[in-house]
């Protein structure tokens, strides 16, 4: 099946016509950019093969279009396994990565596929032990990272001095470790956390092998490659440049896997949100947009994301104004002191780099529906029907 001609559904005339035909409020994911965020990826980290996180987009578009780049998946849910199985997609490319399962999360994968599981503590090894014919296991060491936006290293990941005891624990329960993973929190600045676990896992692995402990020939480098919202970041040849350089000094025959979400999500889609009403209120025009904090915007709140929030329709006079959300909660402000043209009721908004944690985290508190989901530039074959 050959791939109908790619359009830019960012364009002002495209997010106009993607509105009349699936209203508002819409949020925009453009699979082709999904690609190129992709591609960008795997040439700043040339061998690295690239498990995309469901998490912060957990879409068909995105599962079909990260497989159709020959990418692989990285699930941690019931729910997460049984979209991509209802997909059609080879377990094989699959790997399960929460730490703490319930017992069905990993009853459901396995009978789905999946081989290759993430434990952190003697009791989640517990879990696997009727099941050593059955699974690999990845042990995930943490690291306490300080500049990362989302710190992940105290809920998740044993201490790197009790690695060794719980890869022992695995060998005598003749439970398989292909390896070690890590995550370094998310929205990272800098790649120094990466780099500083890269160095501290080659250690670990040297040792692990000189005890035996497993073929120790895997080594999960998580997530937490950063995109540009209000505030730009380095660009991410850039920020791997480091972690290329202390992947290139790991012990040899050790494939590396990254679990990249937001990278690959984030930049890929925007949300369209309409005025649905606006008062002048002390000095500032007040726009309630039918979209906030409570839906798409969440992640303002859980992400401490900042999106860059711009009226489609541009003006030179711009006021002093509020951007607020459709429901009754006074916390449910989007932006306050943003300048902007005067808006009338009707006139869109666009957010961008609204695909990592937003749709995913949104509530409909309220009974204001989350936004409904549309992807343009499908993979060959992908129905794309729309999702709300
Ligand atoms: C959330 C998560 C990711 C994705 O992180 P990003 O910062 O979005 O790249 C990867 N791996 C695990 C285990 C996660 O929990």
């Amino acid at each position: 099946m050959r791939r109908a001609p790619v359009i830019d559904p960012f364009r002002p005339a495209e997010v106009r016509r993607l509105v009349r035909e699936f209203g508002s409020p819409l949020l925009i994911l453009d699979c082709e950019r999904v690609r190129a965020q992709y591609r960008k990826l795997r040439r700043a980290l040339p061998g690295v093969d690239l498990y995309y996180a469901l998490k912060p987009l957990p879409h068909p578009a995105m599962v079909r279009t990260i497989i159709g780049e020959g990418g692989f998946l990285d699930l941690a849910t019931t729910g997460e396994t049984q979209l991509v199985q209802r997909l059609g997609v080879d377990p094989g490319r699959c790997i399960h990565t929460h730490p703490i399962k319930r017992p069905e999360d990993i009853a459901n994968a396995l009978r789905f596929g999946v081989r290759t599981f993430v434990a952190d503590n003697p009791d989640e090894l517990l879990k696997f032990s009727r099941l050593t014919d059955k699974v690999e296991l990845l042990l995930r060491v943490s690291f306490r990272g300080k500049g990362a936006v989302c710190d992940l290293s105290r809920k998740f990941g044993c201490d790197p001095q009790d690695l060794l005891p719980l890869a022992r624990r695995a060998a005598d329960a003749g439970l398989t470790v292909r390896g070690l993973s890590f995550h370094a929190g998310s929205q990272t600045p800098d790649a120094t956390m990466h780099v500083e676990a890269v160095r501290a896992c080659a250690a670990l692995i040297t040792a692990a092998r000189r005890e035996k402990l497993g073929s120790f020939d895997t080594l999960d480098i998580g997530g937490g490659f950063p995109i540009d919202y209000a505030q730009p970041v380095r660009h991410i040849g850039r920020f791997c440049a480091p972690l290329r350089a202390a992947l290139a000094k790991l012990p040899r025959r050790i494939r590396v896997i990254a679990e990249p979400g937001r990278y690959l999500a984030g930049p890929a889609m925007i949300g369209v949100a309409s005025v649905m009403g606006r008062a002048r209120r002390e000095g500032h025009w007040w726009y309630y947009l039918d979209d906030g904090l409570y839906g798409s915007y969440s992640g303002q709140i859980f992400d401490h994301a900042r999106y860059p929030v711009e009226p489609l329709r541009d003006s030179p006079r711009r006021f002093s104004s509020v951007l607020a959300g459709p429901t009754c909660d006074s916390i449910d402000v989007i932006a306050e002191n943003i300048m902007l043209p005067l808006l009338r009721n009707g006139d869109l908004l666009v957010g961008r780099a609204m695909g990592a944690y937003t749709w995913a985290c949104a509530t409909e508190f309220n009974f204001f529906p989350k936004a409904t989901v549309v992807a343009v530039n499908l993979e060959p074959g992908d129905p794309g029907r729309v999702v709300s």
